[in-house]
Parts: structure tokens; C-alpha cells; sequence
């Protein structure tokens, strides 16, 4: 760390907390206790960093409702009022937590536990059919640091990191001179398989325009030319099948080639199928070459949930403890399907906001139910909770380990102090337990 004449701190080295890139090269320029200066990060992560120290969007005391009415209160009374919801609770559910520590995680499945709650992460919509693909047919992965150094094919099927993750391909897969690609993108080719011509498809050297929701029908006849069948139709998927020849020639002539896969893949038609066609794809293409396959996994530490949770039960998330065991049923211990039946009667809400993303029914059931919300914003979830506990940003304000979308563990820093009497997630959930099992 170095100060500056007019005593502005320079911190470098910072990693950002916002994507599952998490770029590590960031520089901070703190004067004070405000942040004024980022370096290096895309807009998303300047805006993180730079919004941290604005405070007029943050709470600033805990809150709880009453008569419809938030009202600021202490700390103490804001978990003991937390703490008295989930122990009057048969079952809560305790959702989030792709936002936070890998510490805050590990006791919010203690939590879990001693309640008798389900515990699940935004996991469950988004990446939730990766995983259980995953489970079915293996994983054939590499770091991000391997795509730089040896890619000389990059496939984005379904995924647009130039809007969602910006720097992922400037710091891991097209531009970066790497050891073996040291002329960066004039090494590599960039395909892009989409339902739209997106940002990312514009630069890209190839663009394969699929019909929605028939990503399963491209792979499958991908499949069909790299295990030496051939395809007697004029088009599959939208895709005119000479089209289709050139691709799968590029992906078995290549080198060394990353299939990188978005929500385009998993949330459409096939979904789980669809990823155990492409990991299938994969496999059969490593008798060609040398081919891998990553997620595109979108919050910051969503890998290192299913990480610390299957440390910890077994399994990597929606895992349901009302029964005294982990149990792990995907479409009945899933945090949409049991807000939909109306199972779970209160919640626990840290590190994201399905009051903005849930379908509407799952929504109507956590606006019912006694909520508890852990973040350091108003967000629409909290708007719906009848405690609010304020949370120090970690990786800014407070220091934890994240997992980046390869499954590489990093530790976060601490740049600035988080606002007086704000704690960080962990330690408010350490308190939490400790109520719920002792007071
Ligand atoms: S790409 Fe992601 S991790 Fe990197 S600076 Fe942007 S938001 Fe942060």
C-alpha cells in the first residue's frame, strides 16, 4: 500500500467482488475513509467499489416493521427479533449467500442446520442444471489461467460476457498474450453461439445464430460429425448444416479449445440435458484434441457456495434439513419449488434479492411468511422483511474467500472501514446461531 503526498492511499492488488471473474490487478485510491479512485475494473466493478463509499443508499441501523412501519433499532433487538422468527419457525428457508464470504456461508449452514431449515443459493436459478449435469457425466474443466495461457479456440454458447462478466475475455480467454499465445487474439479464434446477434457476437470471428430453445438439436449434430456419423438434413436448429460441418471441424482441428457456457444453455428447453449433451460433446471431442468446458457463473462466490456446502453436507445446494439430516432432492428441496407450495414458514434473505428476480408466485409466498433480511442496500427483498439487518460489503469493507467461476479460491481485502456499528456477515450470523442455540 502506498500514501500519496496529499494522503490519498493507492491499494493494489484489490480483487473485485462483483462477477465470477473476480479480477484480481484492481488499484483503489482511497482518501480518508472514501474510495475515489478504481483502476483496471469494467464499469460494473468501478460502480461496486464507488457506490460503497456513497452512504446515502445504505442503511444505516438495523430496521424492524412494526405495524406495517419500519422503525431503526439496536443491533441486539434486531436478532433477538431475528432469532425469535427462526426458532418459532417448523421450517425457514435461509436463501442467498452468492454475495458473501465463504466463511459467512460455512455458518449459515450451521444455521441451517440448527433450525431445521432448507439452505439454497441463487445457484438454484442459474447454474442449478450445470450441476446436476455435472453430477450425471463429469466435469472436463481447466482454470482460467490455463484458457490464457493455451486456448486457441474460444466457443461462448449461450453467454455474453461483453454485458455480464466485461473483462473475462481481455483477462482470460481471446485478448491476453498467454505462454503458448503470445500474439493474444491473433492466436485464437472467438465463436459465439447465441439466439441474437449480442455484443460479444459482433467481435466474435464466427457467429452460429441457433434456434430458442434448440441448443440440445445443435450439439447432438455436432455430436453426430465429431464421432464420424453425418447429417442428412438441410439445417438443425435454424443452423444450415455446411455451417454446421465448419464448426465441428474448427472444434476437432484446434488445438486446445474452452466451451464456455451461459444461461442460454442451462435455462432453455433441455436445460440439465443440455448440459450433459455439451460436457458429452466434450468428451467426445477430446479424442480429437485437447478440449475443456467452464460455466459462465455470474455472482462472485456462487462457486464457493456449492463448494462449502458440499464440504459440509455432502451436497452442493437446496439441501433441506427439516428432517435432522441434509437431504438433497432438486425440483422438491429447490427454493422456487418449495415457495411455491407454500412449504417454508419463514425466511431467512442474505447477500441477494428474489424479491426482484423470483416468479411471481414464489414471491407471494416470502411477502407472507416472517422475514429476515441480511444486506448492506434497500433492495425490493427488503422492502418485504420485517427485520433488516445492515451488512458490511465484503471484499470492500471486510476481507473473505471467494471461489472465481474455475473453482480457484481467492481472498478478498479490505479497503475501507464498512459505516459504525455495521458488521460483516459472518459475525452477524455467529450471533444469530448463537441466539438460536443458546438464548
Ligand atoms: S469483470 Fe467482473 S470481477 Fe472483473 S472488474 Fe468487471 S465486474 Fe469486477
Amino acid at each position: 500500500m502506498n500514501m500519496s503526498n496529499n494522503g490519498t492511499r493507492q491499494v493494489p492488488d484489490v480483487i473485485c467482488p462483483f462477477c465470477g471473474c473476480l479480477c484480481d490487478d484492481i488499484e483503489v485510491a482511497v482518501s480518508g475513509n472514501k474510495i475515489e479512485k478504481v483502476k483496471h475494473a469494467c464499469k460494473i466493478g468501478t460502480a461496486k467499489f464507488l457506490y460503497a463509499s456513497l452512504r446515502s443508499h445504505r442503511f444505516t441501523s438495523p430496521l424492524i416493521k412494526v405495524d406495517g412501519e419500519f422503525k431503526a433499532t439496536t443491533l441486539e433487538n434486531a436478532l433477538e427479533k431475528a432469532a425469535e422468527i427462526l426458532k418459532e419457525s417448523n421450517k425457514p428457508l435461509l436463501y442467498g449467500w452468492s454475495a458473501t464470504s465463504c466463511e459467512a456461508q460455512r455458518v449459515g449452514v450451521a444455521l441451517a442446520e440448527a433450525t431445521g431449515g432448507v439452505i439454497d443459493a441463487t445457484v438454484t436459478v442459474c447454474h442449478g442444471p450445470s450441476i446436476l449435469a455435472i453430477q450425471d457425466v463429469g466435469f472436463p474443466s481447466i482454470t482460467l489461467g490455463e484458457c490464457k495461457n493455451r486456448s486457441d479456440l474460444v466457443i461462448y454458447w449461450g453467454a455474453n460476457p461483453m454485458a455480464s462478466h466485461p473483462r473475462h475475455m481481455s483477462r482470460y480467454t481471446c485478448f491476453p498474450r498467454g505462454f503458448f499465445r503470445e500474439r493474444g487474439l491473433k492466436d485464437r479464434e472467438l465463436i459465439v453461439v447465441d439466439v441474437r446477434k449480442t455484443d460479444t457476437a459482433n467481435i466474435a470471428g464466427t457467429f452460429v445464430q441457433v434456434r430458442p430453445n434448440e441448443d440440445y438439436e445443435l450439439v447432438s449434430a455436432l455430436r453426430c460429425i465429431v464421432n464420424g456419423g453425418e447429417i442428412t438434413c438441410k439445417e438443425v436448429a435454424g443452423v444450415p448444416k455446411e455451417e454446421i460441418y465448419v464448426l465441428a471441424e474448427k472444434m476437432m482441428n484446434c488445438h486446445f479449445g474452452v466451451l464456455f457456457f451461459g444461461q442460454g444453455l442451462t435455462q432453455s428447453y433441455g436445460k440439465i440435458r443440455n448440459i450433459d449433451n455439451a460436457i458429452s460433446l466434450v468428451r467426445d471431442l477430446n479424442r480429437h484434441t485437447k478440449f475443456s468446458l467452464v460455466p459462465m457463473r455470474g455472482h462472485y462466490n456462487v462457486t464457493g457456495f456449492d463448494e462449502v456446502l458440499t464440504w459440509q453436507t455432502g451436497y452442493p445446494f437446496a439441501v433441506d434439513f427439516s428432517r435432522g439430516y441434509p437431504r438433497y432432492n432438486p425440483g422438491d428441496t429447490t427454493t422456487i419449488d418449495i415457495l411455491r407450495r407454500g412449504e417454508v414458514d419463514a425466511a431467512l434473505i442474505i447477500a441477494s434479492d428474489p424479491g426482484a428476480h423470483f416468479p411471481a408466485k414464489a414471491v407471494e409466498h416470502l411477502a407472507k411468511i416472517p422475514l429476515i433480511a441480511i444486506d448492506p442496500h434497500w433492495t425490493p427483498t427488503t422492502e418485504m422483511a420485517d427485520v433488516v439487518i445492515p451488512s458490511a460489503i465484503v471484499g470492500i469493507e471486510t476481507e473473505g474467500t471467494a471461489y472465481r467461476m474455475d473453482t480457484v479460491p481467492l481472498k478478498l481485502r479490505k479497503v475501507i472501514e464498512p459505516p459504525e456499528g455495521i458488521l460483516p456477515d459472518e459475525e452477524i450470523l455467529k450471533r444469530l446461531l448463537e441466539m438460536v442455540i443458546n438464548g
